[in-house]
């Protein structure tokens, strides 16, 4: 997809929008700038240079300088909590960067039962509101991730084996459109549109000022991490196997396993997450008699365990990349695409590091939308049985390095990708919050998914502005380039 964009207009575009709302505009000579620029998360995305940050504090605000951005045929990127992985995906060089930071609104419901947040929310500030209220909300397990990335994009959380994905809990949105109209997209009101929210990346449709979620009772949580070298990566994996057909039967208990080197020697970190305040759940026992070189596990809130998870992984401002697979549950093909991940990146070891992070897809994340008839537009209804998502990172600190670093992701992805067809367990599915921009992920959901997801983009915005205009986020007709 060629797209050319007018970059002759736009320092005037700035200009136009610093009329109309003259506090909200930063420009590089500005001394917000660098603090605006260091609030992504990956490196990459520090390193860019926008003509401007747009930090608008009500949602007209949005609309304005939607209609001066359409008007010139400029660039733009839109940044929420800016935990984006990709290079492109939530900010631009030369463009301009809606920056919804200051669109930080946390309004509980009087009967609780849901909660109005704004798309400038991270979890951790989220869940500190809602913990003393007796609610949570299906989040994500690391305190900085921003809120709408996470729901528009899917949304693993700790209470995913309960509840299923973050966005089969979005009850309503307020979106500004390409055109500049305000709405709110429920079930009953631009049903279409509402449907396609729920997995299509709103990014492909609007910028979203207001995301209304549906809140659930909460009592506490038990939770942690728990760490075991390579001498005992049999155990891991045999527990890991019981860990999972215990599963269907618990419907409670969450965990990723996280496999990575640490001066040489590989590591599993298991991090665990129950939805309630029940001391060592026996779900967990087999991997905990395991012996360990690192135990968190206790009583927390989930603030507590987001917060100590984002202090674990120490990726924040470091130049990182994720790559994504799913696959059918199996042991031996999990294995097996462990110790090919683990022989493909040794010779990188000593440069770069790589991660294989093990997550569930859960029959509920499956099948619970659809049953309740709300549902998403991934196409995983099936048996209630777990799938696999492999989600495949990369830390390093040399720009030199950065084509590399992508290659040998997508490396992995195709040399796990087919063990799983030899296996017959191949999934299509590309989860959008663990995906590489090179990656597919609307195909990734079926013919008739995408070509859903393409109608509604051509009902609410026309001239396909958000395809054409927005330079990074997961294109309805896959990557714009190999960027
Ligand atoms: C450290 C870390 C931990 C993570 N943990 C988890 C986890 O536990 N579970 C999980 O499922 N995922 C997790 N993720 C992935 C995460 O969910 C995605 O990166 C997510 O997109 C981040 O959301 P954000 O709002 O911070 O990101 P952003 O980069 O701001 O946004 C992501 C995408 O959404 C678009 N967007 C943002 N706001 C809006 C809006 N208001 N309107 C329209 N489009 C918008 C952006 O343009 C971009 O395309 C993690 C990522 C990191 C880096």
């Amino acid at each position: 997809m060629a797209t050319k964009f007018n970059y002759n207009a736009l320092s005037a575009l700035r200009d136009a929008v610093a009329e109309l709302c003259p506090t909200q505009v930063i420009d590089p000579s500005s001394s917000a700038f660098k603090g605006a620029q260091n609030s992504f998360w990956n490196q990459v995305q520090r390193q860019k240079t926008p003509e401007c940050f747009f930090q608008p504090a009500e949602a007209h605000q949005v609309a304005k300088a939607m209609l001066e951005v359409v008007k010139r045929d400029c660039p733009f990127a839109i940044k929420g909590g800016g935990h984006s992985s990709n290079p492109d995906g939530c900010t631009v060089n030369a463009g301009f960067q809606f920056d919804l930071a200051n669109l930080n609104h946390i309004e509980i419901a009087e009967d609780k039962l849901s909660v109005r947040v704004g798309p400038g929310v991270r979890w951790g500030d989220l869940f500190k509101v809602l913990e003393p209220q007796g609610v949570i909300a299906v989040g994500g397990r690391d305190y900085g991730v921003g809120v709408p990335g996470f729901i528009f994009g899917g949304g693993i959380s700790y209470l995913s084996a309960q509840e299923g994905w973050g966005i089969d809990h979005l009850l309503a949105v307020d979106i500004v459109l390409a055109n500049g109209q305000q709405i709110t997209v429920d079930k009953n009101s631009h049903p279409d549109l509402n449907r396609a929210l729920h997995g299509g990346g709103a990014h492909n449709y609007g910028i979203v000022t207001n995301l209304t979620l549906k809140l659930h009772p909460y009592q506490g949580m038990w939770g942690g991490y728990y760490a075991v070298q390579e001498d005992h990566f049999d155990a891991v994996f045999t527990a890991y196997d019981n860990y999972t057909r215990s599963l269907p039967a618990n419907g409670k208990a969450h965990m990723i396993v996280d496999f990575f080197r640490r001066d040489g020697v590989m590591i599993a970190v298991h991090f665990m997450g129950y939805p309630e305040p029940l001391a060592d759940p026996p779900i967990y026992d087999e991997i905990c008699r395991i012996p360990s070189v690192g135990n968190t596990l206790r009583l927390a809130d989930y603030s507590n365990l987001a917060a100590e998870m984002q202090n674990v992984t120490d990726s924040r401002g470091k130049r990182n990349a994720y790559w994504t697979v799913c696959m059918a549950y199996d042991l031996d093909l999990l294995r097996s695409a462990y110790t090919a991940w683990a022989q493909i990146t040794e010779p990188y070891a000593k440069r770069l590091r790589f991660a294989f992070d093990v997550n569930h897809i859960t029959p509920a994340m499956r099948n619970k939308g659809a049953g309740e008839g709300y549902g998403n537009v991934y196409g995983l209804e099936g048996p209630n049985e777990p799938l696999t998502n492999i989600l495949l990172t990369s830390t390093w600190t040399d720009e030199a390095d950065d084509e590399e670093v992508a290659l040998v992701l997508g490396k992995l992805g195709a040399a796990i990708e087919d063990l799983s067809r030899e296996h017959g367990k191949f999934q299509s599915f590309r989860y959008m919050n663990y995906a590489h921009q090179r990656q597919d992920v609307i195909a990734s959901f079926g013919e008739k998914n995408k070509t859903f997801l393409k109608e509604v983009a051509a009902k609410y915005d026309p001239n396909g502005v958000f395809q054409r205009l927005q330079v990074g986020g997961f294109k309805l007709d896959g990557p714009r380039s190999t960027s």
